[in-house]
């Protein structure tokens, strides 16, 4: 999986990209980047990337122009997507990761200041993601969040141990309780069956904590995860109680 990303500050993700799992999924060539300077792309001596905007009112809009000329200098299938980060686009989430993952290529494009000309986001851009209702000032976390997501779905990147299969939102639920050791902690104890050894009794103790947890903090969500008629019954419970 390659994802080039336009930004007109490529040093944000120079942290992102040398340290830890993803640091290690680019030495092994599991993922890579490409990290492009919009200002690179434009033509005037003090290399301009934004402009008033016509019809007047605050703040500046990035020209079309470098971020065309950026997009179309990297080399790419026709199917590639290319996504505007925009609090306008489409809410991101964990189904959205898992759909992007499916691709091998990506085009990122942050905007800056008071956002992009319009005219990238209705003929350059082929989806738009917004990574929640709130505005940022600039597409670069936004950014970074969708890597470190869809990255991480990129089979080998969490290494062979960790599995993103039980995460949160993947099947639809909110993920168990976890413990590490201390088993006894300022009086506060793992639960007994997390020690017992026994792999059903811990995955269905895990799975009823998943409902109940998922039930507690966002109980929308089990209206579309998928639930046997056991779990069904836990839910009715849980309501009725
Ligand atoms: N004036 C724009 C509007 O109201 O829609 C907001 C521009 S924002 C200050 C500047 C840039 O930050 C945007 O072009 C976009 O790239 C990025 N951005 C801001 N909020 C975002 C969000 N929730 N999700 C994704 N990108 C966001």
């Amino acid at each position: 999986m390659h994802i080039d990303i336009l930004t007109l500050f490529p040093q944000m993700f120079q942290g992102m990209f040398s340290l830890g799992i993803f640091k290690r999924a680019i030495d092994q060539k599991l993922v890579s980047v490409g990290v492009h300077n919009i200002r690179d792309y434009t033509h005037d001596k003090h290399h301009t990337a934004d402009d008033y905007p016509y019809g007047g009112g605050a703040g500046m809009v990035l020209k079309p122009e470098p971020i065309f000329e950026a997009v179309e200098s990297i080399e790419r299938e026709a199917d590639v997507p290319v996504i505007l980060l925009s609090p306008q686009g489409r809410l991101f989430s964990q189904q959205v990761a898992q759909e992007l993952s499916r691709h091998s290529h990506l085009i990122l494009i942050c905007g800056h200041y008071e956002g992009v000309d319009e005219r990238v986001r209705e003929h350059l851009a082929t989806d738009e993601i917004s990574i929640g209702d709130y505005v940022l000032s600039g597409g670069e976390l936004a950014a970074m969040v969708v890597i470190d997501a869809v990255f991480r779905l990129v089979p080998g990147v969490l290494g062979s141990e960790a599995s993103p299969l039980d995460d949160s939102h993947v099947a639809g639920l909110l993920e168990y309780p976890q413990y590490t050791r201390p088993a006894t902690y300022r009086g506060w104890s793992v639960p007994e069956v997390l020690l017992s050894g026994n792999h059903a009794q811990i995955d269905n103790w895990r799975r009823e904590q998943a409902i109940q947890r998922t039930y507690k903090h966002r109980p929308e969500l089990l209206d579309k995860a998928e639930l046997s008629s056991e779990e069904k019954r836990l839910v009715e419970r849980l309501r009725q109680s």
